[in-house]
């Protein structure tokens, strides 16, 4: 087996309810569902319809005891109509609802920003080595009961970290850092080894890709050096809704898939939870196909960590390479672009010398290749993204300085296929730190649309900002708002301020900490009131809902970013 043949990474198989994951077991897909848990019908109406669409699991959120327990009505009926889909408790700050969804649910998520540790306050504290060991072992006494009560039961657990909702302490001593989810995940874990439970599954996500990505990378290799081989569930928070949520999802989750890394995966898109499944299983089966393609050869570059790669050095050619931004690349066909997604060079008219080289030739030869020319990469292979990595690692080990722009085309799938398999290929080479541009063509796309992607990707891969981002919440139980409404709103009235960030989340309680870096937020307070941030603060509480938008747009503008 070579480093960039397609290899799972080695996972325990976790029973959820009679539905495993990790081990030998199939990539799963999950959603959430968005309803009130304590809405009863239209909870089960919606998860039957998650399982139509192809819900492996399916999460409800439980802010309280009475949530927790309606959770097991709405099984009940669920199994009274046939569906067996098994069912997973959110839980956040509540460790009460969390032992009452114990009996009523197969699997319950809990988040150790939370579970012990009151909400963050974002102090400071300085804790002595002393104090911190003993902050530790308050941890263990609380989670250790918990621990063995779904032992008891059987249900399974999940510890889900978030970046933006880690503990006081983890963020004092690490700050919001990819090491401090680590830890916090690191912590949680250590107590099910103490007791010997190993029906765990691990997440830890964020909405910055690039933070997603190193985390998880991060986490493996930490558990790895503690021989744990807990099951992995991946998830990109708030990417938002359309094609920008699919893109930000398919590069950070695929990059991770096709890296071997994940056994089940939640696509979060702010649009209907049954939208989420298709995109889901769209991404899983696309990585999957890699498994079955022939050895690649090759191994990695000297001094290249897979972890925390750097940007491979180039010298640029014209505005290619070097230090530039990665550029869109496009043959002239004389199509119309619209100016926010125009390609930066046309291959055909352009006084740049492009050479064009196909990987598997590449890694047979390294070819002659003049200083002054722009190398245009391309793979025939079933595992691209591998033969691509193999390419660049080869260019790497030869001293070839060359620009690269990867170029790809997906003929004969549609148009949500292409965006996906675009997104996993070129995503996962951005986050192994290589390609100077891209080049993307599919028969299902227009010129206009595959040039947006190309951007949409270096966007995701946080290479290059090209537009507003929108860090949008799926929605849940928790949420008082019509979500999907008051984004294509929010969009509406911001999407030409270039680079900005802005938060749209559903609830109060998660939603601050979880929008992380976002410029501005416009966040659920309770039912038809909004609160707005600037930053980590809220600068105008309890607003109607009516009236937020416009108050949204009055704040940048008071702000001095509305251009
Ligand atoms: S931020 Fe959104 S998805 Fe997260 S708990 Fe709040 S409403 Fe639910």
């Amino acid at each position: 087996m070579g480093v960039f043949d397609y290899k799972r990474r080695r996972s325990d198989d976790v029973n959820v309810g009679g539905v495993h994951l990790g081990g030998d077991n199939a990539v799963r897909i999950q959603s959430m569902a968005n309803t009130s848990t304590m809405d009863t019908d239209g909870s089960v109406s919606q998860a039957l319809r998650m399982a139509s669409a192809g819900a492996e699991y399916i999460r409800f959120t439980a802010q309280g005891v009475r949530e927790a327990e309606n959770i097991g009505e709405i099984r009940r009926r669920m199994r009274a109509a046939g569906c067996d889909v098994p069912l997973v408790a959110d839980i956040h700050f509540n460790p009460r609802a969390a032992y009452a969804a114990v009996p009523n649910v197969e699997k319950v998520r809990i988040n150790p920003g939370n579970f012990v540790d009151p909400g963050r306050t974002f102090r400071k504290i300085d804790y002595t080595d002393e104090e911190y060991r003993a902050e530790l072992e308050r941890v263990e006494s609380a989670v250790e009961p918990f621990v063995l009560e779904c032992k008891r039961h059987g249900t399974a657990i999940r510890i889900g970290v978030n970046h933006g909702s880690l503990s006081d302490r983890i963020m004092s001593r690490y700050g919001d850092t990819p090491a401090g989810m680590v830890e916090s995940a690191m912590e949680f874990l250590r107590v099910c080894r103490k007791v010997d439970f190993g029906n765990v599954v691990i997440s830890i996500k964020a909405s910055n890709v690039v933070v997603m990505v190193e985390t998880v990378r991060r986490l493996v290799k930490a558990m790895d050096a503690e021989d744990m081989h807990y099951p992995l569930h991946l998830g990109v928070t708030e990417a938002g809704d359309g094609e920008d949520g699919r893109v930000k999802s398919a590069v950070g989750i695929g990059t991770l898939l096709a890296e071997g890394v994940g056994d089940t995966i939640r696509v979060s898109l702010s649009e209907d939870p049954e939208c989420e499944l298709p995109v889901a299983r769209a991404l899983v089966d696309y990585v999957a196909t890699c498994a079955d393609a022939r050895h690649i050869e090759g191994g990695y570059a000297e001094g290249y960590d897979p972890v925390m790669p750097d940007r491979r050095v180039t010298v640029a050619v014209g505005n290619i390479g070097g230090r530039n931004v990665p550029v869109v690349v496009a043959e002239d066909c004389g199509a119309a672009y619209p100016s926010d997604c125009k390609p930066d060079v046309f291959l055909n008219d352009s006084h740049l010398k492009f050479r064009a080289v196909d990987a598997s030739e590449l890694l047979c030869n390294v070819p002659e290749i003049a200083p002054d020319e722009i190398i245009l990469l391309s793979s025939r292979h079933a595992n691209r993204s591998g033969e691509l990595k193999a390419a660049f690692h080869k260019l790497m080990s030869a001293g070839v300085g060359n620009p690269v722009v990867v170029s790809v085309r997906y003929d004969g799938v549609s148009a949500d296929e292409a965006v996906i398999r675009a997104s996993v290929d070129c995503g996962s080479l951005l986050m192994s730190g290589f390609a100077d541009g891209l080049m993307i063509e599919s028969d299902a796309l227009t010129p206009g649309q595959s040039a947006r992607l190309a951007f949409g990707i270096l966007q995701s891969a946080r290479l290059r900002i090209t537009r507003t981002e929108y860090v949008a919440c799926p929605g849940c139980g928790r949420t008082l708002f019509d979500l999907q409404t008051t984004l294509a709103r929010v969009k509406e009235a911001t999407s030409h301020l270039k680079g900005l960030k802005i938060g749209v989340m559903g609830c109060i309680v998660n939603g601050p900490g979880e929008m992380a870096d976002a410029d501005y937020g416009y966040v659920g307070a309770g039912v038809g009131k909004i609160s707005l941030y600037k930053g980590k603060e809220c600068v105008e509480k309890n607003i109607p809902a009516e009236e937020a938008v416009e108050r949204l747009v009055e704040l940048i503008k008071r702000e001095g970013d509305w251009k």
